[in-house]
């Protein structure tokens, strides 16, 4: 098996879709050092800026006094403190639900409610571009999953016609790849037309969009509502908010929230700051929503392929990986990070540069970025 292996690694690099890290030294900033040079960077999911917010460290400081660094178990053991459930409350409250329970990452999250409530054989309908613990979480409960063309509420339509039995309908709020919102108002109308219950991942959409930073969702509207806390809130982990009988199932049937070691409690004390900062801090929404739009008009004027999306997240099209592979390479010699996904993270023939902003840019770096775009435009086949 072990010699099989480099074999099919060789064959991965020769299709220029060999994955590789880089080592960041220092913080999580815009400017970083990697692989010791200094580069700016386009591809971080810390769209608020908070990672490095010095109140977040001074929580986790205090936290770790109060509670020490490891949590020692899991929730139903010794490990479920007060600031992880002030935290569940505070979450809570702020999306208008009336529970949340915390997970320690949303991958986790996501495989947590699919186990839990779906049975074997039960529909599972999911929009095609959903996130991979998704579609993970689907197969790992054994349900039948049906994916129906991306935001295509016609197509859902005639998936859900013809699906019979227990059914949960499982969209990402904002598309975790292209950047576009589900079409929140006409799932939730479908939903309910076929008696399914709606499941909506806004790992993207929490913190960045709506009022105070509450989500692509109105509190309320959906029964089952999962965002994670290491994009917009800038540390670590996830929630689901829903009912309280969704949370105590949760509790007692969610395989990857009882099987595992709890967050450090120091960790909820930092998403509890990040959370006032998020609520009160609209600039940054607002900051952030500037540069999306700047960004956006001076690519249309280049002639860059977009995609419709007015969220942080802004694909630029290139088709092939290894397009988008010397794109990204182009960037980097010009001491811009931007990281080219490629299948099979994305469809085949869909590679692309995934820009993403973050309340952390400034206007003059965002210019930065278009020239060397322009630059790469030479690339193109
Ligand atoms: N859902 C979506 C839509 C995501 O983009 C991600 C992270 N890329 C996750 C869930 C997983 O969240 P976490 O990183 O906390 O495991």
């Amino acid at each position: 098996m072990l010699e099989k292996l480099t074999i099919a690694l060789a064959e991965r690099q020769a299709q220029g879709l060999y994955r590789q890290r880089r080592i960041v030294a220092g913080p999580q900033s815009v400017v970083q050092q990697m692989d010791g040079r200094t580069v700016l960077s386009f591809c971080s999911n810390d769209y608020l800026g908070l990672a490095v917010d010095p109140r977040l460290a001074e929580a986790v400081q205090r936290g770790v006094q109060q509670y020490g660094v490891g949590s020692g178990a899991a929730h139903l053991v010794t490990g479920h403190t007060a600031a992880h459930h002030a935290l569940e409350e505070e979450l809570a409250e702020f999306v208008g639900a009336e529970r949340a329970l915390l997970f320690s990452t949303g991958y986790m999250a996501n495989l947590g409610v699919l186990t839990a409530l779906a049975r074997a054989g039960d529909p599972i309908v999911q929009d095609r571009l959903n996130h991979a613990s998704l579609l993970d979480g689907a197969r790992l409960a054994g349900g039948r999953l049906h994916r129906y063309r991306h935001r295509d509420m016609v197509d859902i339509q005639r998936v859900l016609h013809k699906v019979t039995g227990r059914c949960l309908v499982v969209s990402d709020g904002v598309f975790s790849m292209d950047g576009d919102l589900a079409p929140l108002a006409e799932l939730c109308q479908i939903a309910a037309q076929h008696q399914a219950t709606l499941m909506i991942d806004d790992a993207h959409g929490f913190g960045v969009l709506g009022e105070q930073g509450r989500g692509s969702v109105r509190p309320g509207q959906v029964p089952i509502y999962v965002a994670t806390l290491g994009k917009a809130l800038g540390v670590a982990g996830a929630f689901v908010a829903g009912s309280a009988a969704l949370i105590e199932t949760l509790i007692q049937q969610a395989r990857s929230y009882i099987y595992t070691t709890a967050m450090p409690a120091a960790l909820a004390e930092a998403v509890r700051t990040s959370l006032r900062i998020v609520a009160q801090e609209q600039w940054r929404r607002d900051h952030l929503q500037a540069l999306v739009q700047f960004f956006r008009h001076e690519a249309k004027r280049l002639g860059l392929p977009l995609l419709a999306s007015d969220t942080p997240i802004q694909p630029i099209m290139l088709g092939s990986a290894e397009v988008a592979n010397a794109w990204s390479e182009a960037l980097y010699q010009q001491g811009i990070l931007v990281t080219a996904i490629r299948p099979p993270t994305v469809p085949k023939g869909n590679a692309r540069l995934r820009i993403t902003f973050s309340a952390a840019h400034q206007m003059d770096q965002v210019a930065q970025l278009l020239t060397a775009l322009q630059q790469c435009k030479a690339i193109s086949p």
